[in-house]
């Protein structure tokens, strides 16, 4: 329930992508799972190659220095040089600095550091990022593979199918939601049993429909069946290759790589949520996250503070019916505790953004007396000086607002969330 909120309330972020596989699989876009942890081709390409899925060798710079002593070090003729952020489309990106593409092929092997000095440090756009595009920090120096044909492998969780299903298309490379929309009879889906694992059957037949021939057939089919033991070995919720390439040399190669994966897993994939690079996320997100909170950062001016992500989402909701705007969702769960409402209260009015405070708490298994002192320890120790107006529900209630009543504060108490959502808009305006 809460992943499902947070995920409705990231599609409601301006300008948020589902990603393209998601559009393949419309029976799930009502129901898309959380993509909270997403890596980099390059990182996802090290966990590729321990399924023994085929990818290209490359090595990672942060500097041109870095790339000319990778270009060298991999000893090849030709280098492809990528550009490593967490959207894709990067092949028909724009840099801030002019240069146009985000991934290149070049044989010109003394031009790469001169190629990276326009890609790092600069800001890259493309059309799966927002505002001004992401800062480039790392790009990949692979060997480049002549590719003869692309072709699109996804594999995806489907909930209408209860369970992974396989995508694929012979018309891979950049544009595979054009495909979809266009030629929809050109994708093919194949869900498979998670008791059985993708069959040999299905895996050939999927790489038929990938219109692949001869050895490669073989080596495609085999390629698939990695690719599913990575996706249920690391709990992905998505693996998308595109391209899933096929060499001038008949060699079948993953060119790209995208991996989601299952928030849930955390617990037993810690080395590869330890990959995570927070640099392109919110500040706002990764401080939260540090203390269990559910947080996403909106553009709005009233900071939110409530539990459970239903009642933060019918919080947002009734501040948006009466002319307000919500700063953030911030669900504290059910199990909070004093500490945790006091670092709520220090991100939300760290946010210059904001400018009155609404707390909307249902005291289920939440007691409404552990919220009133962290409110206030959190409004002495921030030394609060913003409108607060606070609607406390349930488990021990009565006992909290009396807490609240005798700090001596200057909080409004609501009495519903009408009278909570009309307080905290009309202070705005006093
Ligand atoms: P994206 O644009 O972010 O999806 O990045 P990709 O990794 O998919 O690269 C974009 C395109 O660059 C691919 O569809 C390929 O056409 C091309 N490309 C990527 N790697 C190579 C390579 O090693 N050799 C050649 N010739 N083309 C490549
Ligand atoms: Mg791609």
């Amino acid at each position: 329930m809460a992943s499902l909120s947070v995920n409705c309330c990231r599609a409601m972020q301006a300008g948020k992508r589902l990603l393209p596989a998601h559009k393949l699989v419309p029976a799930v876009s009502g129901a898309v799972p959380v993509r909270r942890l997403n890596l980099h081709e390059y990182q996802s390409k090290t966990l590729m190659e321990q399924y023994g899925c085929n990818t290209q060798r490359f090595k990672i710079a942060t500097s041109t220095q870095q790339a000319q002593t990778a270009t060298s070090e991999l000893g090849v003729e030709e280098v492809v040089v990528k550009a490593q952020i967490l959207a894709g489309g990067r092949g028909k990106g724009v840099f801030s600095s002019g240069l146009q593409g985000g991934v290149k092929v070049t044989k010109d092997l003394a031009s790469v550091p001169e190629l990276v000095s326009q890609m790092i440090g600069y800001n890259l756009k493309t059309k799966q990022t927002t505002g001004d595009g992401v800062t480039v920090r790392k790009v990949m120096v692979a060997e480049s593979l002549d590719i003869s044909r692309e072709t699109y492998f996804a594999i995806v969780l489907d909930r209408s199918m209860q369970g992974p299903v396989l995508v694929g298309s012979p018309e891979g490379g950049v544009d595979i939601e054009e495909v979809a929309a266009s030629r929809p009879e050109r994708i093919f889906k194949t869900p498979v049993d998670i008791t059985v694992g993708v069959t040999d059957k299905q895996a050939s037949e999927m790489a038929k429909n990938l219109e692949f021939t001869g050895p490669a057939l073989e080596e495609a089919a085999r390629q698939i069946k990695s690719l599913y033991r990575l996706f249920c070995g690391v709990d992905a919720t998505q693996v998308e290759i595109n391209p899933l390439g096929e060499t001038s040399e008949g060699e079948v190669v993953c060119f790209d790589a995208k991996i989601n994966f299952d928030d849930s897993a955390k617990f037993r994939q810690r080395e590869i949520f330890a990959m995570e690079d927070t640099a392109e996320s919110d500040p706002r997100e990764v401080e939260a996250a540090r203390y269990d909170l559910n947080y996403i950062g909106m553009t709005g001016d009233i900071g939110c503070l409530v539990n459970g992500a239903g009642l933060a989402m019918a919080t947002m909701d009734i501040i948006k019916l009466h002319n307000g705007q919500p700063a953030n969702f911030l669900d504290v769960g059910g199990g909070v505790n004093e500490k945790q409402v006091l670092n709520a209260f220090r991100i939300i009015t760290n946010d210059p953004q904001v400018k009155a405070i609404l707390v909307n708490i249902f005291g289920g298994i939440v007691d409404c007396t552990t919220i009133a002192n962290g409110i206030v320890g959190a409004c002495r120790e921030i030394q609060l000086r913003m409108p607060l107006v606070v609607r406390l529900e349930g488990t021990n209630s009565v006992k909290a607002r009396q807490i609240l009543d005798e700090s001596g504060l200057p909080i409004q108490a609501a009495s519903d969330l009408a009278d909570a959502a009309n307080k905290v808009v009309a202070s705005l305006h006093s």
